[in-house]
């Protein structure tokens, strides 16, 4: 099977042919263009964010994931989002969330707070960076028998975006 770079494609292409070879690529499913009208960027397939603008591939902005087949009490998924949230106030930029990876074992399951990823916008923090906070520990700890996923799963946080929104009620 031939296999072409996409990358080298690109870069060998004229101008001119530059859009059909993008059409194609999209098509083919190599490439998915963000739907956000004011970006329109092409990532690679396996991408899960656009990575110009932090948006999914349906265009939406990040949002909640929560992987369990049971959901825990609101309330408790509020608390991780209040003390997510206080975790980052003093920080500027504020990230617009944070996915937990899933640290499973036969011994241990647990969401991990030592390797989580931080989302700036479209600049996605790739490695795992730690919150290490006892505070998200804790509400992390009184959701993992609820909100634990099935295979790889991932939990994701949105923060909210005014700082005034986060400063009530904390
Ligand atoms: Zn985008």
């Amino acid at each position: 099977m031939l296999t072409i770079d996409l990358d080298d494609l690109l870069r060998h292409a004229e101008k001119q042919s530059v859009p059909g070879i993008l059409a194609a690529a999209r098509a083919a499913g190599v490439l998915w263009q963000c739907r956000k009208e004011s970006c329109r960027h092409d990532n690679p397939r396996g991408r899960e964010l656009c990575s110009e603008c932090g948006h999914d591939q349906k265009g939406a902005p990040l949002h909640d994931i929560r992987p369990g087949l049971y959901r825990g009490p609101e309330e408790d998924w509020l608390d991780l989002r209040q003390v997510v949230t206080g975790h980052f106030a003093d920080q500027e930029p504020r990230p617009d969330a944070v996915t937990f990876l899933w640290a499973g074992s036969d011994d241990e399951a647990c969401w991990s707070e030592s390797a989580v990823t931080v989302h700036y916008g479209g600049h996605i923090k790739e490695s795992p960076a730690s919150l290490d906070d006892p505070a998200v520990c804790e509400a992390l700890q009184v959701l993992t028998d609820f909100e634990a996923p099935m295979y790889m799963g991932k939990m994701r946080v949105a923060l909210p975006a005014r700082p005034s929104a986060v400063t009530s009620g904390v």
